[in-house]
């Protein structure tokens, strides 16, 4: 098992990155990398604010437990705050606002805040996705990150209320048009479970129509559970593996001696 989407007391998750290194061991975890939200000016509630820290921190545990678990040290980017990356083993890039006059609106961190960007659209979800990815796409195809985060993020509180998007043909047209666009970036997607852990949806990020693109096109993919505490590191792995097999993948992209390899699920 392997697991980069990680966050730790660094930024908003519940464990330190000693707790989460010794609970991924008992776990059977092989190798491990933390993704803290790297830091963001105009959001200071969920990012990291103490990135050399995080750095020494990690690279402290690495050394101490090289002999049972590989560790990485990852950062989940925010596509408007591009980090350095030569900090960091590998870099997570996620879309978590809607850029507007100059302002950032949240998309993801409540559902308020979701409608307060639906909104800004006068309730046209439309819209609204087609600015989305085409800011997050444009992101995608200049910075190539190495990780594309939780791709239609969206969609996170679909399920809750009316379905806006994944029952909407005019939203898969959308989406469908920019999966395909940031598959030539040749960047891993992540297959993400947070949000089915957190009880708002019942299937990974990206939906299933991406997911049957992505293998069409021979996109490498990680399985990733964006843990906020220990005892989510690999939610929800086993279904998501069964579901990728039927949908055509055998392998998914893994850290494995400081390189990403394919391993087979
Ligand atoms: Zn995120
Ligand atoms: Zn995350």
């Amino acid at each position: 098992m392997y697991s980069y989407h990680i966050h730790s007391t660094f930024s908003d998750g519940k464990n330190t990155p000693e707790e989460i290194v010794l609970a991924a061991i008992d776990a059977g975890i092989v190798s491990i990398g933390f993704s803290d939200h790297g830091f963001t000016s105009y959001d200071l509630r969920y990012c990291m604010k103490d990135q050399p820290g995080y750095i020494k921190e990690i690279t402290e545990i690495k050394e101490k437990y090289k002999s049972q678990i590989q560790i990485y040290i990852g950062v989940e980017e925010d596509a408007f705050a591009p980090l350095d990356r030569r900090n960091f083993d590998y870099i997570i890039g996620s879309c978590h606002y809607i850029v507007k006059e100059g302002k950032y609106f949240p998309i993801d961190s409540s559902y308020d805040h979701f409608k307060k960007c639906l909104s800004l659209f006068d309730g046209d979800s439309i819209s609204f996705a087609e600015a989305y990815y085409s800011s997050f796409c444009g992101y995608i195809c200049q910075r190539k990150p190495d990780i594309i985060g939780h791709f239609d993020l969206i969609t996170k509180f679909d399920e809750l209320g009316e379905s806006l998007f994944l029952q909407n043909p005019k939203y898969a047209e959308i989406a469908e048009k920019y999966v395909l666009k940031a598959t030539e970036s040749k960047c891993i997607f992540e297959v993400n479970t947070g949000a089915i852990a957190r009880g708002l949806r019942t299937s990974p990020y990206p939906y299933e129509n991406l997911l049957y693109i992505l293998r069409k096109n021979n996109s490498p993919i990680t399985l990733s559970s964006d843990s906020h505490g220990i005892d989510t590191l690999a939610f929800g792995f086993e279904e998501t593996k069964k579901q990728l097999k039927d949908i055509g993948f055998d392998r998914i992209t893994a850290l494995v001696d400081n390189s990403f390899k394919e391993v087979y699920i």
